[in-house]
């Protein structure tokens, strides 16, 4: 039994259906890789865990520890360690990067939150007192929003396309976040369009127009990325 597993999870947007029947099992301790065409319903499935509003109505169940999620806040799936990476909204806009990074674990010490900001190569004399805004690069922002998963330390983290739109120092600190936090044997799921991102993961599933295409160790999974995109060859592809 995963850690996180999806029954016959269904789920429909606006008429049309986006994730299909979908059978997933999370493994304990492993890095999973969510990969697929663009519209393929990565992004949605990662909501979809998450239980944020608009993805929470749908059919089949979600499973954490054997327990149904389905009927829980977001909050409430936060608080059970479940945790999605960079999909915050504008909320955090303006706080401290400090009081931003501690907010996830009440009671982070001072000596947590830099430690933290060191793992991620940002010097907590420079950054600590810094505003969560628009004079932070973007690769600024992701590391920052690093090192506050690492403070918060939760069981599951989800993260959407860790190696978009960033510099290559910030790629590669995301990379060794992701390789400490599997040390700590956290269960990541890699949402990615990147062979580079898939190479961090022991296993992958593939998704087509919402449904599971295939799934195996990441060894085989790479095969599928011979092109630059991954071909949908699924028959009875719904229309979208
Ligand atoms: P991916 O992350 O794999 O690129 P997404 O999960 O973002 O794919 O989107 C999957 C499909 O669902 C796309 O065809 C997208 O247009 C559609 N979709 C996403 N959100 C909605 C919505 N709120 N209403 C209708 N369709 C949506
Ligand atoms: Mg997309
Ligand atoms: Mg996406």
């Amino acid at each position: 039994m995963g850690i996180l597993e999806f029954d016959k999870v269904s789920l429909e947007l606006d008429g049309h259906r986006i994730l299909n029947n979908l059978d997933l099992d999370f493994w304990e301790g492993h890095v999973h890789a969510v990969v697929g065409p663009n519209g393929a319903g990565k992004s949605t499935l990662a909501m979809t865990i998450m239980g944020l509003a608009g993805y929470e109505h749908h059919e089949g169940d979600i499973r954490f520890k054997g327990k149904s999620i389905k009927g829980l806040t977001v909050n409430q799936r936060a608080r059970l360690g479940i945790t999605l990476a960079w999909q915050e909204p504008a909320r955090f806009e303006g706080l401290g990067v400090g009081a931003f990074i501690g907010a996830g674990k009440p009671g982070a010490s001072v000596q947590e939150i830099d430690a933290a900001l060191e793992l991620v190569g940002l010097s907590p004399g420079r950054y600590r007192s810094r505003r969560v805004d628009k004079t932070l690069s973007g690769g600024e922002r992701k590391r920052i929003e690093l090192a506050s998963i690492i403070v918060m330390d939760p069981e599951v983290v989800l993260m959407d396309e860790p190696d978009s739109g960033v510099d290559i120092e910030a790629v590669n600190y995301i990379f060794s976040v992701i390789d400490q936090l599997r040390e700590k044997g956290t269960t990541i799921i890699l949402i990615t369009h990147s062979a580079e991102v898939l190479r961090r993961s022991d296993h992958a599933f593939l998704l087509c127009h919402g449904n599971l295409m295939d799934k195996g160790p990441t060894a085989r999974m790479l095969a599928y990325f011979g092109g630059k995109c991954i071909p949908c060859t699924h028959k009875n592809a719904p229309e979208l």
